[in-house]
């Protein structure tokens, strides 16, 4: 026994709560015309998942609801509860009982519970299916519709019977896995779009990522060059400008030295005296001189003259004393005085040259002149006359005053020899002086310039530096724009020597320059074929590779994923396919086997049978017609008759007909119940007689529920419900007898 128990509550006519238990294998439901019986198997319908609200006589949800009637206001939910016994384990659920539920709201909302679990339809479905309990209702018949199996087409009877073989759990398996495989096809079919999409960039990607990855090793081989020509000119330069600076010191404290000194000469040379009034004393002390002279010779010639007179007068007195012992000679004045006059001009000339040195020269022409004078004159001498003795003595005192003017004169004149000689031998110390001054200056000036010329090449190679400094500015800008920070690792640069040894600072400053700016052309090099490279954010590009490329291999792992589904639904499908074919062939050979034996047992003769018919779709004329589908056609043979065609059976042979077929189905893939609305009403009592047996022997392997205004059919129910409408249109249940029940029928 699997059907337990039934509860309907708000369901159609069923307003209130109405239960039913399905304690024996045969429970039959009677009761008068429209008190709801057929509601009651309709409930089953709605509760296992009916999705058809015209096959359970409605037309929207809410038809389903109570609809309220003059006493009873309508319902918002139509709820049905069936509870099946699972200790046998029928459902694929591990438990002793299942309940199966399903509300309807006004607004259309189902909802589905399994033993109280709120689950989905298809779960419901998935679970009855299992249970040989499909959703076509082959096990539930409701009134009039036993003649369903005879009415449809190939197609639809070859599903009903497909359905009644249990094969439903295949085909919602199949269908299923089409769903799965048409849903997979399409989600490869997007991927694969993707995948295409994404392919041009990913190939951008990869290209741009093939260039990064050049551009680091560019890079790479930039830095290695970069951080030894930086460390190089870096030292070049600082070495060099110290060096520079060093020896810009001497010559630039030699300069401030020079500089000073010049200032002192200058200041000296512009305090000598002024050369004007040094020249107007001179002269005034050679007019002086002059002055001074020409009283001496004045004086002295007044002097020569007297003493000439006196020695004169003296001779004479010695002539004239004498010549008393030898003759005394006379020369005319006129000739002396020739000579004094020629002597005279000679002294004053020399004396207004001013010369001193010209004064011996002078004096050798006086003598020479006089001892001409007295050669010539020797003979010419005149007899002395006698001496004036008052003259001589007249002439004594006025050589005594003239030698007193003489000797004053020749004071002066020595006087002012010595001023005259004083002045210019001063002036001689000063032009000496300065000339000594001014050639120092010149000197000085001269060490100066080259003093400054040693600071001024000094101070152009540091401008050089200077420069060199800026460029190595800019290039280490540049280094860290092109590499990064790193690049600042050059400080710490150790450069080796051939054979391991680190350079000196002094070493790498002393480096040939032609090899730096070969690194220098090197690095040019490499940051030309970096730009050309042109890569920008490398880590950006580095990180969108990754992703598209993670992405697109993800994509790959879907597709292979996807296509793996797609061979495994593939191989499911063929599998149900398969086992569909297998099972429905078998099974279709069974039922025809079945099918004729109630066949002959309703009729008490003939023969009925099941063929498998090809559906095919019409082409055009020229065209073969196509093989669709497979459906399955009824052959009856009624006994004694010559009647075959399923369309000339009266009503009453096409429900005995009917009935065969569908306790043919029953019987070979018993459902675990059968609810049958009515199908007994077309039977006379000997058929009635016969469903009745047929029914207890359908009653052995499946649980009956029998809707019926048959007594034949009531007789072998062991429970029987009936069901009553009172004047409020609600329906309700009630456990009957079986007289009562018969009673009730009526
Ligand atoms: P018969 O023996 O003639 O086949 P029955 O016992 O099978 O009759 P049903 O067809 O099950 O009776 O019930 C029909 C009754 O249910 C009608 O009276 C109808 O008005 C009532 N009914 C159907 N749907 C609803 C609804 N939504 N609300 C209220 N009553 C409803």
């Amino acid at each position: 026994m699997y059907l337990k128990e039934l509860s309907i509550n708000g369901f159609k006519s069923f307003a209130k709560k109405g239960e039913f238990e399905f304690s024996s294998s045969i429970t039959a439901i009677v009761g008068p015309n429209g008190s709801g019986k057929s509601n009651v198997a309709e409930s089953f319908r709605f509760v296992l998942g009916e999705q058809s609200v015209k096959s359970m006589r409605g037309k929207r949800g809410e038809d389903l609801i109570w609809g309220g009637s003059e006493k009873i206001a309508r319902g918002n939910r139509a709820a049905a509860e069936v509870v099946f016994d699972n200790s046998s384990r029928t459902f694929a659920l591990d438990f002793d009982e299942i309940k199966i539920e399903r509300v309807v709201h006004r607004d259309g909302q189902n909802e589905y519970k399994i033993n109280g679990s709120v689950v989905r339809l298809k779960d419901v479905q998935e679970l009855l299916a299992n249970a040989n309990i499909g959703s076509t209702g082959h096990h539930i018949i409701s009134q009039g519709e036993a003649d369903r199996i005879l009415s449809a087409g190939p197609k639809d009877r070859r599903e009903m019977i497909e359905d009644a073989l249990g094969l439903k759990v295949y085909q919602i398996k199949k269908q299923e896995a089409d769903r799965k495989l048409n849903k997979t096809l399409e989600n490869i079919g997007q991927v694969e779009s993707l995948r295409r999409e994404a392919a041009p960039h990913l190939r951008y990607l990869k290209k741009q990522v093939e260039r990064a990855e050049r551009s680091l090793q560019v890079q790479e081989e930039l830095k290695k060059v970069y951080v030894e020509y930086l460390r190089r000119e870096d030292t070049y330069i600082a070495k060099n400008q110290d060096r520079l600076q060093a020896e810009r010191k001497q010559p630039s404290q030699k300069i401030e030295t020079i500089v000073g000194t010049i200032q002192k000469l200058k200041e000296k040379l512009d305090a000598a005296p002024d050369t004007d009034s040094n020249t107007e004393a001179l002269e005034k002390a050679q007019a002086n001189l002059r002055e001074c002279t020409a009283a001496w010779q004045e004086a002295n010639r007044v002097v020569n003259q007297i003493e000439g007179q006196l020695s004169f007068l003296k001779r004479k007195q010695q002539e004239s004393s004498a010549a008393k012992v030898q003759p005394q000679k006379m020369l005319p004045l006129n000739d002396f005085e020739a000579l004094i006059e020629k002597i005279s001009a000679v002294a004053e000339r020399v004396m207004k040259e001013g010369e001193v040195s010209a004064i011996p020269a002078l004096l050798r022409n006086i003598v020479t002149d006089l001892k001409d004078f007295i050669a010539r004159n020797k003979d010419k001498a005149v007899a002395p006359v006698a001496v004036d003795l008052s003259e001589l003595e007249t002439l004594e005192k006025q050589k005594q005053t003239t030698q007193q003017k003489l000797n004053e004169a020749e004071a002066e004149k020595q006087k002012a020899e010595h001023v005259l000689s004083e002045l210019q031998s001063s002036k001689v110390t000063e032009l000496e002086s300065t000339r000594q001054a001014e050639k120092e200056l010149f000197n000085l000036l001269d060490q100066r310039r080259q003093m400054e010329s040693v600071v001024h090449t000094i101070d152009s190679e540091l401008k050089v530096l200077e420069r060199d400094r800026t460029d190595f500015k800019d290039e280490l800008q540049e280094a860290v724009a092109l590499i990064g920070r790193g690049v600042m690792d050059y400080c710490n640069l150790k450069i080796h020597t051939a054979d391991g040894r680190v350079y000196s600072d002094e070493e790498l400053a002393k480096e040939d320059r032609i090899k730096q700016r070969d690194r220098r052309r090197e690095l040019e090099k490499l940051k030309i074929r970096l730009e050309e490279l042109g890569v920008g954010d490398t880590e950006e590009l580095l990180k969108e590779y990754k992703d598209a490329k993670e992405r697109d291999e993800f994509l790959e792992k879907e597709l292979s994923d996807l296509n793996q589904s797609v061979d495994n639904l593939q191989a499911l499908i063929s599998e149900m396919q398969t086992k569909l074919e297998e099972q429905f062939l078998s099974g279709i050979d069974k039922i025809t086997i079945e099918f004729d034996k109630f066949f002959k047992l309703m009729f008490g003769g003939g023969s009925a049978k099941l063929d498998r018919v090809k559906i095919k779709k019409r082409n055009s004329d020229d065209e073969e017609d196509e093989v669709v589908d497979e459906g399955v056609e009824l052959n009856v043979s009624l006994p004694n008759k010559r009647v075959k065609g399923l369309e000339m059976l009266s009503g009453g042979e096409r429900a005995l007909t009917s009935i065969a077929l569908i306790f043919a189905m029953s019987q070979v893939n018993p459902p675990p119940f059968i609810i049958l609305d009515e199908t007994d009403a077309a039977l006379d009592e000997a058929n009635s007689r016969r469903y009745g047996d047929m029914i207890e022997a359908l009653s052995e392997k499946s649980q009956l529920v029998l809707i019926t205004h048959n007594r034949e059919t009531m007789s072998r129910a062991g429970i029987l419900y009936g069901i009553t409408m009172g004047a409020d249109g609600v329906s309700k249940v009630l456990s009957v007898k079986f007289d009562d029940a018969v009673a009730n029928a009526k």
